[in-house]
């Protein structure tokens, strides 16, 4: 089974067609890469800042004691942001105990003292016992809250990110402690009045807040979002709900304007992230105004309708993934450049990052998972209808995806890779009918289907508000005509 034929076959010289870079989204790539840039500046500095402190520490002894009052001085600090200010520890700053402490012993004072409460990372330490005795508990303090945790926490899947929340009573006994793996859920353990320690698991309670924004195209609907302060990924959500209609490589033009309503979630007042994209419009000079709604239609997976209640995606196939652009097309006659001859391209390539989840186009049973020669890492399922979809390149495949499993559509089975024959991360995506090699685009972008009579009421009336907020945003940015050309010239590129 080949799912990347890009074997020579029959040899004859027609005219290249050359692969078309998505318009929209080269710039984020950009963008990102000037990201991990300044991350990486940032660390070079952390790094060669401590590099000189050692320095100093090591050979100026003056500078050293002149430091070693500033660090006092911090220890204090410290104190006070453990919660110790609270008249726990003499809150006079020449108190003489704070200033003479390292900055771990005072941090270890703070923690045994009565009515401490404090915060810690749960570190990169290899056991949940470890973070305990870290974070300052008493070994026998650790035996009761493992207890009281043994069926609730899955101490193997704790991430050095994860807080923990220690908190003493007025004896400095061990009163309460929390395990945070989330923003949004955590585990508390109290001390009862027999002395035992109980678990409880608590959700936190997440506030969404439907936003509405809109701005202006200049080089991307990516750069646009990031200008607004929204994640440049969601200009996925448009590209994908509008493929059938509108060709952002070709249509997209300096000068559109687009809307999103999403919502905006918060914890305690805290924003926490952006969740469910609920509308999108797009008004270009191209494209026309154009306008698409999430819906979770009879508890079925949610998916972008417009407005008379017809999927915005086709037939039964769904995008495989959320990937940056389309970087070779499906093509049965590509000539290849490089190789100077003839080689299909059965199939489509999606440039994404290494890691990328990748899900199963429709409903199937899996055929082949594994390793195959020039398509890397291989998953390939059959559908009903003799259909067949392949996913090359894959940098890893999902646990548990076996031939004869079968998987749902938009199950995860892998994640973007470059294995095998390939000149960067991408998945490469076939499909077949009856062995025979059908171009998924036209499959993804078929007429989608009508949601069911008995959805379309919750529908309508739910799109009735998501219209009310796209139309009430203000200071929406003209459409304004610019020079009529795509934003990215046009790119060969060679993916195989
Ligand atoms: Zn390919």
């Amino acid at each position: 089974m080949s799912a990347d034929p890009s074997s020579p076959k029959e040899p004859s010289g027609l005219r290249p067609l050359p692969s078309v870079k998505m318009a929209l989204l080269p710039s984020e790539l950009r963008a990102r890469r000037t990201r991990r840039l300044v991350a990486g500046a940032v660390l070079g500095a952390l790094v060669l800042g401590a590099l000189l402190l050692w320095i100093a520490r090591s050979v100026i002894p003056s500078t050293w004691a002149w430091m070693e009052e500033a660090l006092g001085r911090q220890d204090a600090q410290l104190a006070a942001d453990l919660g110790v200010g609270d008249g726990l520890l003499p809150a006079e700053p020449d108190g003489g105990v704070e200033q003479a402490l390292s900055e771990e012993e005072a941090i270890a004072l703070a923690r045994s003292r009565p009515n401490a409460r404090y915060e810690t990372p749960f570190g990169g330490v290899p056991s949940f016992r470890g973070a305990l005795l870290e974070a300052g508990l008493e070994p026998e303090e650790c035996t009761a809250i493992e207890g009281a945790l043994q069926h609730i926490v899955d101490f193997r899947r704790c991430r050095p990110e994860h807080r923990l929340i220690v908190e003493r009573d007025e004896n400095a006994d061990l009163e309460r402690f929390e395990y945070h793996p989330s923003a949004t859920e955590f585990v508390e353990v109290t001390r009862g009045e027999d002395g035992v320690f109980r678990a409880e698991q608590i959700r936190v309670k997440v506030e969404r807040t439907p936003i509405a924004r809109a701005g202006s195209v200049e080089t991307s609907i990516g750069d646009g979002l990031l200008e607004l302060g929204l994640p440049a990924g969601f200009a996925t959500f448009f590209v994908e709900a509008f493929e059938g209609q509108i060709n952002f490589a070709l249509q997209a033009r300096k000068g559109d304007v687009f809307r999103i309503v999403v919502d905006e979630e918060r914890v305690d007042g805290e924003f926490l992230r952006y969740g469910r994209v609920h509308a999108l419009q797009y008004d270009g000079q191209r494209t026309g105004k154009v306008q698409a709604f999430y819906h979770e239609a009879g508890g079925k997976v949610g998916q972008f309708y417009d407005d008379t209640g017809r999927a915005m995606q086709g037939g039964w196939l769904r995008t495989p993934l959320r990937y940056d652009r389309l970087s070779s097309r499906f093509d049965p006659r590509r000539f290849h450049p490089i190789l100077k001859r003839r080689i299909p391209h059965l199939g489509l390539d999606y440039a994404a990052a290494t890691g990328t989840p990748v899900w199963a186009a429709a409903d199937g049973r899996v055929t082949f998972a594994g390793r195959s020669g020039p398509n890397g890492n291989l998953v390939v399922l059959r559908h009903s209808g003799g259909f067949e979809t392949a996913y090359a390149h894959l940098h890893r495949i999902k646990s548990g995806i076996r031939p004869g499993r079968y998987v749902k559509q938009r199950e995860l089975i892998g994640f973007v890779g470059s294995t095998g024959r390939s000149t960067g991360p991408h998945l490469h995506f076939g499909l077949k009918k009856y062995s025979r090699p059908l171009d998924p685009l036209t499959e993804l972008n078929g007429p989608g289907l009508r949601m069911a009579s008995r959805d379309l009421p919750s529908y309508k009336s739910a799109m009735t508000e998501w219209k009310v907020l796209l139309a009430g945003i203000e200071n929406v940015p003209m459409v304004v005509a610019g020079a009529d050309e795509p934003l990215v010239e046009q790119v060969d590129e060679i993916m195989d």
